[in-house]
């Protein structure tokens, strides 16, 4: 937690936060708390966006906003934490954007990135809680890890159809992802594209999540701690299974590995949008200023507030973050991804 000496709650916050300072066991110190409170919500969609809503009203001190897409327009339905004028941007940029007109007393860290073994530590560093609104095992495994690594609590959840999982790992308390999950694979067949998802079982997952969090934050038990909760909204039913460390787990019964060396190459992943995320190996600084004018002589640029938009041709679009990364839509493989790439950054990057 980022602390700062001797903070007081100003006028304005007592009266923003008046409904909560009213609460039974909720004092000042503790508002104070979660306005010193930093956390990473990994994935700006059908989770993220509900629990984003209520991590910014709720007044948490820093959000880290970890997502790898751009916004579209199958998204809105669910994604409330987005407009429709948001089509095509980044997704942790905009609901950035969008967040900060809600709550100007939290500070928004947005990163457009694809969360892997790689970079895991490096996005989660300086965080106190995890929310997870992933969709895939596979990135929930590289923030297992970091989670262990770093002893941050993890709130897992994952929704698709009519149905959600939700539990806290607490590094040292409870067993991790891989004792609940062990080695479950992502079954492309079962996808929020193939079956749906609903929004309304989005938003009780991601007020439980949030719910976590609050508890985390505050140094309060997490109800979750041990207890896997489900979610049926097609019955509305809940239910909870205690579950617990198994004992030979590979992940959390061995001391934690260093976190993979990294390897300095660009990481290319296909995202569910059919676009693809490219992320350099190290995190460049880029003056997108310079990057545009470079630019404009053989491309249509439009220059955003933190991000340029590049138009190759009719089909192609390149979203340009700062950091290196690209979205790129309208192409078919990751060998044309990382072509884009080379001619946008160039190769020196
Ligand atoms: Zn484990």
């Amino acid at each position: 937690m980022f602390i700062i000496q001797g903070m007081k709650l100003t006028d304005k916050q007592r009266e923003r936060y008046s409904r909560m300072l009213a609460l039974r066991d909720f004092s000042d110190d503790d508002m104070e708390t979660i306005m010193n409170t930093t956390v990473a919500m990994l994935g700006a969609g059908g989770l993220g966006s509900p629990s984003l809503r209520l991590l910014t009203a709720i007044g948490f001190g820093r959000i880290r906003i970890v997502d790898r897409d751009i916004v579209e327009l199958s998204n809105i339905q669910r994604q409330t934490v987005f407009n429709t004028r948001d089509i095509g941007k980044p997704k942790a940029e905009a609901a950035a954007e969008n967040l900060e007109l809600m709550n100007p007393e939290v500070q928004f860290d947005p990163i457009c990135v694809s969360i892997d073994d790689e970079n895991g530590i490096d996005v989660l560093k300086g965080v106190d809680i995890i929310l997870d609104g992933l969709d895939s095992f596979k990135a929930r495994r590289a923030v297992n890890k970091a989670s262990l690594e770093l002893k941050i609590p993890y709130v897992f959840s994952g929704a698709v159809e009519y149905y959600a999982n939700l539990t806290t790992f607490v590094p040292g308390k409870t067993g991790c992802l891989q004792c609940v999950m062990g080695d479950a694979q992502d079954n492309p067949e079962n996808t929020c594209a193939q079956v749906g998802v609903s929004p309304t079982l989005l938003s009780i997952a991601a007020a439980v999540e949030v719910n976590e969090a609050l508890k985390l934050a505050l140094g309060r038990t997490p109800d979750l701690m041990n207890r896997l909760m489900t979610i049926d909204t097609s019955t509305l039913s809940i239910d909870f299974f205690d579950i617990g460390k198994a004992e030979d787990c590979e992940v959390c019964s061995q001391p934690q590995k260093k976190a993979t060396e990294k390897k300095n190459e660009l990481s290319v992943t296909q995202l569910c949008s059919q676009s693809f995320n490219i992320s350099p190996g190290k995190t460049l600084n880029l003056d997108l200023d310079t990057l545009a004018s470079n630019l404009d002589s053989m491309y249509s640029v439009q220059r955003r507030k933190r991000f340029l938009i590049v138009h190759v041709d009719d089909n192609i679009r390149v979203t340009v973050m700062p950091a290196g990364n690209l979205i790129v839509k309208g192409i078919a493989t990751a060998e044309e991804a990382t072509k884009l790439f080379q001619d946008i950054i160039g190769d020196d990057n």
